[in-house]
């Protein structure tokens, strides 16, 4: 996602969470950060939830959430989605992020 928040897993040159789940943004995340309106796909209304109401991914002919740069690092990541936010590295979902991107795992 970007930085690292666990000695041991280093975001730094990852990004693997943010281009092997689904993701989605909320009504609030979009009103904070206004390119998620514009880089998004707006969900149907009758399937828009409190917190789904964007999916950043995946999205067609995208490989990863269109707010990864290039250097791996998020380019809104001070307005990220709060479900970005809560996301930890080391965590169960980061451990299979990176296992599915081919990420190697700290040594423990
Ligand atoms: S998968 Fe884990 S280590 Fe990689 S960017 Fe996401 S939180 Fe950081
Ligand atoms: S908004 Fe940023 S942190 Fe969240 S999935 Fe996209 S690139 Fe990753």
């Amino acid at each position: 996602m970007a930085e690292s928040h666990s000695m041991d897993y280093d975001c730094t040159n990852c990004g693997a969470c943010c281009r092997s789940f689904p993701i989605f943004a909320s009504k609030t995340d979009a009103e904070r950060e206004h390119r998620i309106h514009t880089e998004s796909r707006h969900i149907e209304a009758h399937l828009r939830t409190e917190n789904e109401a964007y999916q950043l991914f995946p999205l067609p002919f995208l490989e990863k959430c269109p707010f990864l740069g290039d250097n791996q690092l998020c380019r809104i990541y001070s307005k990220r989605p709060d479900v970005c936010r809560r996301f930890s590295p080391g965590s169960s979902q980061c451990i299979e992020a990176r296992r599915r991107q081919g990420i190697s795992q700290p040594e423990n």
